[in-house]
């Protein structure tokens, strides 16, 4: 399965399946398959979250269209969206539990948001007549299949949950269309932007025990949430009640969440989310004011709930 060719014979005179590494091979096109199964739709790897996301976008939209993105997803889509403004595409931010407004061309959900776990009005976002994607990098289609909401487009940074265990950096768009599908191949063949054969190799060995990793996260966090609720150094916990990604405030802003985050002996103090292991950081330092200074986040690995349950008691009164 995993063959690093960059180019394969032709057959009869003829390309085959394969012919060169740009448009296709092995081991992208069966994790594309394995991927498109889980989401109900046809899937396409990207060598990044935030590659994937290029991609869409510059396949999709041409200068002068608007994106209506949720305030709450991911820092770097607005930031990434805010480098293509320089090449005519405009957006604008709103809030993802109402509808989206009226004027968007395209409309980009996050489920669960990253770090403040907001869910979309996927409802709302149906009955919009702009194309909607679902970053549902947090949910993983364990909990949420984006197509069978009304998305049309599932879109994921496989680094994280797909992934799983910090060792590959991949981006995936499901599609729900077929014309979508041919669109976006086109265009990913065209640009470049593809994913390699050993990420893809290393992608089809996880989402072997996706399901597994992620309904034990889920458990984990549960409980995590429910714990870190009841602490008196705590002042907020948001948890969706799924998934492995949590986020809580403690009292005392940007310096004590940075006692907390430099406390822990078992967690790792490290960005990045939906890995085997725990790890934990505060967010301010990257996203400034768009969090509350205090606001740390939590992914929760597979390691016993009372070692972690231990570790983060230790640390909120360090
Ligand atoms: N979407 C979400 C929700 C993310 O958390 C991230 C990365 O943190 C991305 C997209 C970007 O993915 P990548 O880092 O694989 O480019």
């Amino acid at each position: 399965m995993l063959d690093r060719s960059t180019t394969w014979p032709f057959e009869d005179g003829e390309p085959g399946a394969f012919y060169y590494q740009r448009y296709g091979h092995p081991a992208g096109q069966e994790a594309e398959r394995v991927l498109g199964e889980l989401e109900g739709g046809r899937a396409l790897l990207f060598p990044s979250g935030a590659g994937a996301t290029t991609a869409l976008v510059l396949a999709l939209l041409e200068p002068g269209k608007t994106i209506a993105l949720a305030r709450d997803a991911y820092y770097g889509t607005s930031v990434l969206f805010r480098e293509l403004a320089r090449w005519g595409l405009r957006f604008v931010e709103y809030d993802q539990t109402g509808a989206p407004p009226d004027d968007a061309d395209l409309v980009w959900v996050e489920a669960p948001s990253n770090p403040l776990l907001t869910m979309p009005d996927l409802d709302a976002t149906a009955a919009h007549p702009a194309p909607v994607v679902c970053d549902s990098t947090a949910a993983t289609p364990v909990h949420l299949r984006p197509l069978e909401r009304g998305c049309d487009f599932a879109l994921h940074s496989a680094t994280k949950y797909l992934g799983g265990h910090s060792d590959l950096l991949l981006g995936a768009v499901v599609c729900k269309r077929d014309e979508d599908y041919g669109r976006l191949l086109e265009f990913r063949g065209r640009s470049g932007i593809v994913a390699p054969p050993d990420s893809a190799w290393l992608l089809l060995r996880s989402l072997r025990t996706l399901e597994l990793r992620v309904r034990r996260q889920t458990e984990t966090a549960r409980e995590l949430a429910e714990r870190l609720r009841r602490h008196a150094a705590v002042e907020t916990v948001r948890y969706p009640g799924f998934g492995g990604l949590l986020s809580f405030d403690v009292a005392g802003g940007e310096r004590a969440a940075r006692r907390v985050e430099t406390a822990t002996r078992r967690i790792a103090n490290a960005t990045s989310l939906g890995g085997v292991s725990t790890s934990m950081e505060q967010r301010g330092r990257w996203e400034g004011n768009r969090v509350p200074p205090g606001l740390l986040r939590l992914s929760v690995g597979l390691e016993p709930v009372d070692d972690l349950w231990a570790d983060l008691e230790q640390a909120l009164s360090a």
